[in-house]
C-alpha cells in the first residue's frame, strides 16, 4: 500500500509537471502591453521583437489616464506586464500610484541616460521628444530668438502662438521651467506669454505650426515630430525650427517610455523586452517611426531629424515633470493661460 501510494503520488506529480510545462512555456512567450503610444508607432517595433525572439506581444492602446485607471482597477488580476506612455508626467502618475515596479538592469542603466528615467527605476525613457521654438523666417530674424522665457518680452506682443495649457506637454514644459527657475520667475514668464498671444490657444501642435505658416502669428512652441510630419510632405513649409535655451538650461525634452507593472507575472521577460527596446537597433526604429530622438546615444537618428542639427537638451531629471505637474497646472491657471 505505501508502495502504491508512492507510485500514485509520483504519477500525480509527473502528470502535474507535464500538464503545466506547456502552459508555463506559453505564458513566458507572451507579454501584454498597455500603450498610450499609438498602434502605428508601436506595432512595427513589437513585430520586430516577435520575429527576433518568438515572444508574442499583445497590446491595448488608449488614453494614458484611462489605461492607468484600468491598471489600478484590475489590481492583481491585471493581464498587463508593461505600461507604455508618452510624456513622463503619465509614467510618474502611474509610479506614484504604485502601479509599476522597480527594475534593476545594468543594460537599461547603460542605455538610458539618467535624466530620462525614474531615479527609482520604475520607468525608463524609450524615445526622446524635443519641444522647442518655431518661427516664420519671413517675419522673424532668428538672431532675435533665444529662450522660452524671452518669448514673454514685449517685443513679441501679438506675435506668439501657444497650444492649450490642458495638454500634458505644456504642463511638463512649465513644470521643468519651475524646476530650473522656480515658481515666481516662471509665473512672470507665463503671464508674459499670455500677454503676447496673437490669438486663442490651439488644440494641437499641428494647428499651431500651420498658424505660423499662415501668418496668424510669428513664433510658437511645439514638439519637433509634428513639424517633421509636415515638412516631410511639404519641404517648402514656411516655418523654421529654433533650438531654445542653448547655453541656458537646454531644450525641454520629454520621453515616451515604459515600465513593468506591479503585478506582472512575467517580470524577467518584461525586463528583457525593455532592455531590447533600449538597444541601438530597436532605438533607431522606435524613434524614427515618429521622427523622435533615440534615448540611447549609440542609436542612429532619422536623416530628416538629423537635418535639424544638434542641440543641448535640458539635463534636469524628467521626473520633475511629474512631481511639479500640479504646481505647473495651478500656476498656468493663475496666469490666465487657458
Ligand atoms: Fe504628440
Amino acid at each position: 500500500m505505501p508502495r502504491l501510494y508512492r507510485f500514485t503520488a509520483a504519477a500525480v506529480l509527473l502528470a502535474a509537471i507535464v500538464a503545466s510545462a506547456p502552459a508555463t512555456a506559453r505564458a513566458a512567450e507572451t507579454l501584454v502591453v498597455y500603450s498610450a503610444r499609438n498602434e502605428q508607432l508601436i506595432k512595427p517595433v513589437f513585430d520586430a521583437y516577435t520575429r527576433e525572439t518568438g515572444v508574442e506581444i499583445k497590446f491595448t492602446t488608449g488614453d494614458a489616464a484611462v489605461l492607468i485607471e484600468r491598471l489600478a482597477a484590475e489590481g492583481k488580476n491585471s493581464p498587463a506586464d508593461l505600461l507604455v506612455t508618452v510624456d513622463a508626467g503619465e509614467l510618474w502618475n502611474a509610479a506614484q500610484r504604485g502601479l509599476l515596479q522597480p527594475v534593476k538592469s545594468a543594460t537599461l542603466e547603460r542605455n538610458v541616460p539618467s535624466h530620462l528615467r525614474d531615479p527609482e527605476e520604475r520607468w525608463f525613457g524609450l524615445s526622446m521628444r524635443a519641444r522647442t521654438i518655431f518661427y516664420s523666417p519671413q517675419r522673424v530674424d532668428a538672431k532675435t530668438l533665444g529662450t522660452y522665457q524671452a518669448l514673454a518680452q514685449p517685443a513679441w506682443k501679438g506675435r506668439l502662438c501657444l497650444r492649450t495649457s490642458k495638454k500634458v506637454y505644456n504642463q511638463s514644459l512649465v513644470a521643468m521651467m519651475i524646476a530650473q527657475d522656480g515658481e515666481a520667475k516662471t509665473e512672470q514668464v507665463v503671464r508674459g506669454w499670455v500677454a503676447n498671444l496673437a490669438t486663442d490657444v490651439f488644440p494641437n501642435d499641428t494647428a499651431l505650426l500651420e498658424a505660423i505658416a499662415a501668418g496668424q502669428c510669428d513664433v510658437g512652441i511645439a514638439n519637433t515630430y509634428y513639424y517633421g510630419r509636415i515638412v516631410k510632405e511639404r519641404p517648402d513649409f514656411p516655418v523654421r525650427l529654433f533650438w531654445a535655451n542653448q547655453g541656458s538650461g537646454g531644450v525641454h525634452v520629454n520621453i515616451s517610455g515604459g515600465g513593468v507593472t506591479k503585478h506582472s507575472r512575467h517580470v524577467a521577460a518584461a525586463t528583457r523586452f525593455l532592455e531590447w527596446l533600449s538597444g541601438p537597433k530597436a532605438q533607431a526604429h522606435f524613434a524614427a517611426v515618429n521622427m523622435e530622438y533615440p534615448v540611447n546615444p549609440a542609436a542612429a537618428v532619422d536623416p530628416l531629424v538629423q537635418s535639424w542639427g544638434r542641440f543641448e537638451p535640458s539635463l534636469i531629471n524628467i521626473v520633475e515633470a511629474g512631481r511639479l505637474q500640479p504646481a505647473a497646472v495651478r500656476l498656468m491657471d493663475r496666469a490666465g493661460y487657458r
